[in-house]
């Protein structure tokens, strides 16, 4: 990223800076030579204009063939100028009648004003004699001595030539100014390129980078301190996006937390289920068997007393036959009830199956469970259910099985259970019998 951004700074640069060097460029060069132009125009300018003024004053000392006065005159003017190289006057025949300083190779002396512009400057300007007024009333008054055109009389001819070092040195001048202002142009645009690329690409860096830790994850950046134009614009949508982004985020994160509770509910609530039973609302064999396992590693580890008591309704099918399947569902239910007052807390009252019942007693040897035992078939028996607006009357059976810690099988522990039950049934019916024992205690 490094890379590309290093590239497009430079192109940015070129961008900005390119069109601000050309014009810089092009308005230098064409301000030099138009200047240029116009000085050495100025120059031809006085250069005639001296001649003029030479030729207006030589006019009549030329006429009056004063060679002397003409050659003060000469003196004076390129003394009085310092760019006057030399200066010599001619009369009508070409006959040099004065100089000061040396003529480069010879004038043409022609009737008109000629002007060169070569190494030097050289002006020949013709002399006419100016018409004085009183002369000839209708002849147009002269101005500044100046030659009358090609029907007047040639008096004679000054030329003069100026010097070009001046010039030069005034061209030299501006080229080097205009060198120097383009210079200083394509620095200052130079820097202020360098500057605004800058700018760019750094703030296009501060986008990029909370873009990369966006893309991270970090929902909570945002693009701080980016103002100029479309980046600005740019800046603002992203945070715009990240500000949905984590939005929706948040939202997605509150519905799955909301889900996963829900699923946890439902998960408890079904292993809530699985471990009571609908019917008589006592544990089920599952609850049961987690607690008996727990319970039978405490006895255990404790060298506790554990029991279990085995019920079984006695000819349940007959009530179901006499009564039906509805009496016998509530003769599940209050046989259930009738068993739970009996016994404590902390033992636990489960339904195996059909209209078969466990009960486990922590902490109770075979003896006390018998007695136990024997409470319960008395209160089953003593219990009645109106049933279709007459007392029903039923009995349970029941064996008793003392927890052996050196079996440590819960299948065995309660086939022994299952087998006092048996032999409860075999006796009889409506009775208690321990196991490997008798009947426990008069049941009948
Ligand atoms: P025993 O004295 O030898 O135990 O005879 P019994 O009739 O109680 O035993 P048996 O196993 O022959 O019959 C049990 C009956 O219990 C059979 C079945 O229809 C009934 N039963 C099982 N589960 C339910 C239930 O949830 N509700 C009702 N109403 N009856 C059930
Ligand atoms: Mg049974
Ligand atoms: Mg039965």
């Amino acid at each position: 990223m490094s890379l590309s951004l290093g590239g497009m700074r430079a192109r940015l640069w070129i961008a900005t800076a390119l069109p601000a060097l050309l014009v810089i460029v092009m308005l230098v060069i064409g301000f030099a030579y138009r200047y240029g132009d116009r000085m050495a125009d100025a120059l031809t300018d006085r250069g005639v204009a001296s001649a003029r003024q030479l030729g207006s004053a030589a006019e009549f000392m030329v006429f009056a063939g004063d060679r002397e006065g003409l050659g003060r005159l000469a003196e004076a003017a390129i003394r009085n100028d310092a760019q006057l190289h030399a200066v010599a006057v001619y009369d009508a025949h070409g006959q040099l009648l004065a100089s000061a300083g040396k003529l480069e190779g010879q004038p043409s002396l022609g009737a008109a004003l000629d002007v060169q512009l070569g190494d030097r400057l050289r002006v020949e300007l013709p002399i006419y004699p100016t018409i004085a007024p009183t002369d000839d009333l209708y002849t147009p008054t002269p101005s500044a001595g100046i030659a009358y055109g090609q029907g007047a009389r040639l008096v004679g001819h000054a030329v003069l030539e100026v010097s070009l070092d001046r010039l030069a040195q005034q061209q030299r001048e501006l080229l080097l100014w205009s060198l120097v202002t383009a210079a200083g142009g394509l620095v200052l645009a130079g820097g202020l390129a360098t500057l605004l690329a800058s700018r760019v690409t750094a703030q296009i860096t501060a986008i990029n980078d909370v873009v990369t830790r966006v893309g991270q994850g970090a929902l909570d950046e945002r693009i701080d301190g980016v103002r100029s134009g479309v980046l600005a614009s740019l800046a603002e949508g992203i945070n715009a996006m990240i500000g949905r982004i984590a939005a929706t985020q948040e939202e997605l994160q509150f519905r799955v937390e909301q889900a996963t509770r829900e699923l946890r509910h439902q998960k408890e609530a079904a292993e809530q289920a699985a471990r009571t039973d609908t019917l008589t609302g006592t544990a089920t064999r599952l609850a049961f068997t987690e607690v008996a396992e727990v319970e039978m590693q405490r006895a255990l580890r404790y060298r506790n007393d554990l029991s279990l008591l085995m019920l079984d309704l006695d000819h349940f099918k007959g009530i179901n036959d006499e009564h039906g399947h509805v009496t016998g569902d509530a003769v599940l239910v209050h046989f259930a009830q009738v068993v739970q007052q009996q016994i404590r807390n902390m033992d636990l009252l489960a339904r195996l199956g059909g209209e078969e019942f466990v009960v486990l007693l922590p902490n109770v040897n075979a003896e006390q469970a018998a007695v136990l035992a024997e409470r319960i078939r008395g209160a089953v028996s003593e219990s009645r259910l109106m049933a279709n607006g007459r007392p029903l009357r039923f009995s349970v059976s029941i064996g008793v099985a003392q927890f052996d810690w050196r079996e440590l099988s819960l299948t065995r522990w309660m086939s022994r259970a299952d087998a006092a039950l048996y032999r409860a049934k075999e006796q009889g019916r409506n009775c208690v019998v321990r196991e490997g024992g008798s009947p426990a205690l008069g049941a009948q």
